[in-house]
């Protein structure tokens, strides 16, 4: 927590109206200005902060719309990161509440747990037995929440390590957790795109997972031990890092502030950050394949590319590079979904809230499809959709642009 963070903020307002939260909750104190004033307090002391003010802070989403928004250049997610681990020192929560973070943040951070996991799920998810459980609801509030964003995993698991010893490669891959495992398809379609400008990818043995949900949930040893090693794993070339999922990028790209306070690694930590690219910056307009029919299409903006990283254009002229493809623009396309990493398991009535919206949005638009950047967005739209009776596909930009056609079957 670095106070001339605080300071940036002169309490002008001006990001309200852009907050997610404060436009469901209307709360000053669920906006980005109360947010940074109850921080300003927390920080003045040392002691346990009251229930409601860990309720506000634990109700951001995270997004950085107030980034985007906020003139004076406040860096909302670094102090937002700074805070929740001030929360989590001094509240530590019950016993149930910190096993459940660790198991979570535990299977993530490891490929073993997450593909068992992911195993369970395509069990659960082809033999018929989501279907019953879904017609029964049977299942508590909030375990539902959780399982309406069960989907089949997209072909087999991605496997890293077959690009491993490319020595001569001029793109390093980091492969994520979530979306190596449960979206295949997208990653092997990043790959080809990336290598049919007549590059070749590598992917690192030793890399992590990037350590971004550890951030947001406060866990700031957890997401700098694993920063350390992910920056260990990519030194000894100066290719650049490419990343498929926004919010693995934007974690990434912020490794400088992640290590700044340790002296043997801050250096380190900021040569890798620069590095670090969101395919969508890397892949050549020339790479991608045409569709085969017009095609309506509604870009989702992740947060944390639109936000996070300012990309917005470059997804979107790759978009327009496919003949037989239109953009169809969607009202407050830069709101956020309502997914932002575990919120919707936590705070399932703002996300609920927030996924209405969207998919309003979206469905005014009718699209033939829509594309997103995260696979968090992917699972959320798709189960709102789903739930709206909508039957359009939500699939990850990389996979669009490598095959429209069979994004569309
Ligand atoms: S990060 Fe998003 S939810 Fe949190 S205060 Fe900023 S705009 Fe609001
Ligand atoms: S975060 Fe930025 S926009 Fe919001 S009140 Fe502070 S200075 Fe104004």
């Amino acid at each position: 927590m670095r106070d001339e963070d605080l300071a940036t903020c002169v309490s002008c307002g001006l990001c309200l109206n852009d907050c997610p939260t404060y436009r469901v909750l209307g709360n000053e104190a669920d906006s980005p200005r109360g947010r940074i004033q109850l921080i300003r307090e927390l920080v003045r002391t040392n002691d346990a902060p009251g229930a409601s003010v860990v309720a506000h802070l634990e109700a951001c989403l995270v997004c950085r719309a107030c980034e985007t928004a906020c003139p004076s250049g406040v860096p909302f997610g670094r102090i937002m990161e700074g805070a929740r681990e001030v929360l989590r020192e001094r509240v530590p929560g019950s016993r149930r509440a910190r096993l459940l973070r660790r198991l979570g943040l535990g299977t993530v951070a490891r490929p073993t747990r997450l593909r068992l996991a992911t195993s369970l799920a395509s069990f659960y998810t082809r033999t018929g037995l989501q279907r019953v459980v879904r017609a029964t609801r049977f299942l508590p509030a909030r375990l539902r929440g959780m399982e309406r964003l069960l989907s089949a995993p997209e072909g087999a698991p991605f496997d890293p390590h077959e690009l491993a010893a490319r020595p001569a490669a001029d793109i390093a891959l980091l492969a994520g957790c979530v979306i190596r495992i449960a979206f295949g398809e997208t990653e092997r379609s990043t790959v080809r795109l990336l290598e049919s400008d007549d590059r070749t990818v590598t992917s690192p043995r030793a890399q992590r997972c990037c350590g971004a949900l550890h951030a947001h949930s406060g866990d700031g040893d957890g997401a700098r031990a694993l920063a350390r090693e992910n920056i260990a794993a990519f030194e000894g070339s100066s290719a650049p890092i490419v990343v498929n999922a926004a919010g693995c990028c934007a974690h990434l790209k912020a490794y400088g502030a992640v290590l700044a306070g340790d002296p043997q690694w801050s250096d380190r930590a900021t040569a890798f950050a620069a590095r670090v690219r969101d395919a969508s910056e890397v892949v050549a307009a020339t790479s991608v394949r045409a569709a085969v029919r017009p095609i309506r299409v509604v870009y989702q903006d992740a947060c944390h590319l639109a936000h996070g990283q300012q990309i917005r254009r470059q997804p979107r002229a790759l978009l327009q590079a496919l003949q037989g493809v239109t953009l169809v623009p969607i009202a407050d396309a830069e709101r956020c979904c309502g997914s932002a990493g575990i919120y919707n398991l936590t705070h399932p009535e703002v996300a609920t809230e927030l996924e209405r919206q969207k998919v309003a949005a979206i469905l005014a638009a009718r699209p033939d499809i829509v594309v997103s950047a995260n696979p968090g967005c992917m699972l959320q739209l798709r189960a709102g959709l789903r739930d709206a009776g909508s039957s359009v596909p939500v699939v990850h930009l990389m996979r669009f642009l490598d095959d429209p056609a069979a994004c569309l079957r």
